[in-house]
């Protein structure tokens, strides 16, 4: 035997990017949104602290073109071939359409490294 009863339930409705504040809902009711986050441990500067930014599609390469010439300054008097920016710059998987893995993955010798498997 059910025994029913009617509850309250919360539900994201939508999902505002933190920098443009735009939807960040597609047609279809999907959101899609990219999240920057950090929880800062011991040691740190920023002990304790915890951070989540979401950002739209759009947004987000644009920090990520941000982060990348960041990235070029930083080494560009570096003699070392880890310093080469190579246009995957924090791609970690291609290819996963559907959330399952994807069926490329081109960083699993050194994680956060250069060294491509291919
Ligand atoms: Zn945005």
């Amino acid at each position: 035997m059910n025994i029913k009863e009617k509850q309250a339930v919360e539900v994201v409705r939508d999902l505002l990017c933190d920098v443009c504040l735009d939807s960040t809902r597609f047609e279809g009711g999907s959101l899609r949104y990219g999240v920057l986050q950090a929880h800062w441990g011991s040691g740190s500067a920023h002990d304790g602290e915890r951070y989540e930014v979401h950002l739209c599609e759009r947004c987000f390469f644009q920090a990520v073109a941000n982060l990348k010439q960041e990235r070029r300054i930083q080494t560009m008097f570096g003699e070392n071939d880890n310093d080469r920016l190579t246009d995957d710059f924090g791609v970690v998987v291609t290819d996963d359409f559907f959330r399952d893995g994807g069926s490329f993955d081109r960083y699993t010798v050194n994680p956060g490294s250069n060294d491509k498997i291919d």
